[in-house]
């Protein structure tokens, strides 16, 4: 896009958001510095904890005993973050982005929510053939800003039950300014990096299965609880 060109629709976005989005590039500035900052205490704390229950999933012989010991090991690794966090009771902006799980997890939140799983849903993604990244990348723009099927009035109905990646996705601003959904922008959220659970959970589920958005396999959340 020429300076023309972005100009021109610069000029067609409605005040407001030009606003936000001004708001949003000074926020960006030294954004990195002032996280690391903020989490430079957290680095010393122990993670014996976590390592133990990421161990005690691997070792979990049932689906549900393995969801059970990785949202354990989600809740100590989130806990003390959370308290540096934007993240607060009652912010719905993340349950508007995508919320990919695997079959295994699906079925446990079935079964403990008493909910219809959608059997068509999952797209095998460990498979060679299948190019994980792009998958991420689809599903992120296909979901954003569409809430969830679980939320309601801002809250989510299956908070026990809830995916982890629901437990692990923090942002690590100061406040939820980056998390505010602004069609056809792509705004970076600074979040906490749990690419390490990622990893144990699939080696715990196994690598080899489907994933899907939440709404894909919960397609009316609740209304088909029986
Ligand atoms: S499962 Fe709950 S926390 Fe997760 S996105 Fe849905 S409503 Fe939000």
């Amino acid at each position: 896009m020429t300076t023309e060109q972005f100009m021109e629709v610069a000029h067609q976005r409605p005040p407001e958001l030009e606003a936000h989005l001004k708001a949003v590039a000074e926020r960006e500035e030294g954004m990195q510095l002032r996280i690391e900052a903020k989490l430079l205490h957290l680095r010393s704390r122990s993670r014996e904890d976590e390592a133990r229950l990421l161990k005690q999933a691997t070792k979990a012989t049932k689906a549900a005993q393995k969801v059970f010991w990785l949202r354990k090991a989600a809740d100590a690794m989130s806990a003390p973050v959370y308290e540096l966090s934007a993240c607060t009771a009652g912010c719905s902006h993340c349950c508007n982005l995508t919320v990919p799980i695997s079959r295994i997890e699906a079925e446990v939140i079935a079964r403990e929510t008493g909910t219809q799983i959608n059997k068509k849903a999952g797209i095998k993604v460990m498979d060679d053939q299948v190019d994980l990244q792009s998958i991420a990348r689809d599903m992120s723009e296909i979901y954003y800003g569409m809430p969830c099927s679980f939320l309601s009035k801002g809250r989510c109905t299956i908070y026990e039950s809830r995916p982890l990646a629901c437990r692990l996705l923090l942002n690590l601003d100061d406040d939820d300014l980056l998390c505010k959904i602004t069609p056809g922008e792509e705004v970076k959220v600074p979040r906490m990096n749990a690419s390490e659970h990622e990893l144990w959970g699939a080696l715990a589920l196994g690598l080899n299965q489907q994933y899907d958005d939440i709404r894909e396999w919960f397609p009316m959340g609740l209304a088909s609880s029986v």
